[in-house]
């Protein structure tokens, strides 16, 4: 396994506990020093020996690969979008489709090295809050490692096929009274308490393993490095690993400049996007977040501060999108490329539209989205928003009356 070092963001210690989940000096974020002089000897067509997903950029990972609990996480295609580029107004785009990773969404990245890490420990028990991706993802790594598993969702709040996959895998899943920053809450003073191994993204990990879309995109534009990488931002554990595998790709001599990192947010609930257009480096968490993109329907972001320092250094940019423009960017991903996204997905490209309108984006610019999660995570939302099935008699004149009447 790689050499590494678990410190903290904020005041650099060495934190040795591996059960705490924030700097016991400070009280600050962690994060992982990953020891990359091997790698500074390396090529990236070292690595090509490996398939594409997440253990090909094993020296990258703080996880033993040859103890991994994996179900071939990552690899995902990178489309070559025309069609949603013409009609954007832009010269080319690329869509990272996250979808087609195990359990239909990016967690499966994090969740592989944050599990193995798990495993070396001998955690007998995993936990996390979710807004549903993190829980189906950590349901089925969890059955894979046999460890218990318990998820705490805000109730009401959960996308049908999220929570299908959680119940189905076998987790124990509690409905939360709460929103997803209340579950958080509850299930960190179990991890504190040591009742359970907390994987949520505050565990740093996890983001360790979401780097791989990055290191990925790299590798399928034959080290082309984009303008700008689009992503939405809920609890900003996303951004923030992308920014972070820049900063190792730009330490190991791979790359020699960063892709403005541009973070979407619905406004209903955009703390970040707020704290961005005020110049901080802070934000104020919001205590009713609301939109259709339940996946981002996130008040108080763990990873928000490094999310901010990611768009500053990079110098990307954050703006929100409401949710009409959401579901209009789903509809015409699924229209014009045959990619179907869940919302808060979407929400990249209706970023992407949005800064092009505002000429924020030119039309030259070589511009990456990268779309979350499937869209059959959250079949609801797809048929209230489509029209519905047309009633048809059995007769070639019935339905030649509806389709060309
Ligand atoms: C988790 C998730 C997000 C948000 O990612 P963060 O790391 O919390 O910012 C966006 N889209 C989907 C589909 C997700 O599952
Ligand atoms: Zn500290």
């Amino acid at each position: 396994m790689a050499d590494h070092q678990v410190i903290c963001w904020d005041c650099g210690a060495a934190v040795d506990d591996p059960y705490v989940n924030t700097c016991p000096r400070c009280g600050g974020l962690l994060s992982v020093k990953m020891d990359l002089e091997p790698v500074k000897e390396m090529s990236p067509q070292d690595l090509r020996k490996e398939a594409i997903g997440v253990w090909r950029y094993a020296p990258f990972m703080p996880a033993d690969p040859l103890r991994k609990v994996s179900i071939q996480e990552g690899g995902t295609p990178l489309y070559k979008t025309c069609r949603l580029a013409e009609e954007i107004g832009i010269s080319s785009a690329h869509v990272k489709f996250e979808g087609l990773n195990p359990t239909g969404s990016f967690k499966d990245r994090g969740m592989t090295i944050g599990v193995s890490h798990a495993k070396e420990l001998g955690a007998k028990v995993v936990g996390c809050a979710s807004t549903g991706n993190t829980s189906a993802s950590l349901a089925a790594y969890a059955a894979k490692a046999d460890m218990k598993c318990a998820v705490f969702l805000p109730s009401g709040k959960v996308a049908a096929g999220k929570l299908a996959q959680a119940l189905f895998y076998g987790a124990k899943v509690l409905s939360v009274d709460g929103n997803f920053d209340e579950a958080l809450e509850l299930v960190r003073k179990m991890a504190d308490e040591r009742k359970l191994y907390l994987l949520n993204s505050i565990n740093p990990y996890r983001p360790e393993g979401q780097k791989s879309v990055m290191f990925e995109i790299m590798d399928q534009l034959d080290y082309e490095i984009p303008d700008r990488i689009i992503l939405p931002v809920g609890n900003a554990g996303n951004i923030s690993a992308v920014h972070k595998a820049l900063q190792e790709l730009t330490e190991v001599g791979w790359i020699d400049r960063m892709p403005m990192l541009t973070g979407i947010q619905a406004e209903g609930a955009a703390p970040i996007t707020r704290a961005f257009s005020a110049g901080k480096e802070d934000f104020i968490p919001e205590d009713e977040p609301e939109t259709i993109a339940t996946a981002i329907r996130i008040g108080n972001p763990v990873s928000g501060r490094k999310a901010l320092r990611a768009i500053y250094e990079t110098k990307g940019t954050s703006v929100t999108v409401t949710d009409a423009e959401i579901i209009s960017a789903q509809q015409l991903l699924g229209r014009k490329e045959g990619v179907c996204v869940e919302p808060a997905s979407a929400a990249s490209i209706a970023g992407l539209r949005k800064l092009v309108s505002m000429g924020e984006i030119d039309r030259d610019e070589r511009v990456v989205c990268i779309c979350t999660g499937n869209g059959l995570k959250d079949p609801d939302t797809i048929i209230k928003n489509s029209s519905a099935p047309i009633p048809c008699r059995n007769s070639v004149e019935d339905a030649e009356r509806i389709l060309f009447g």
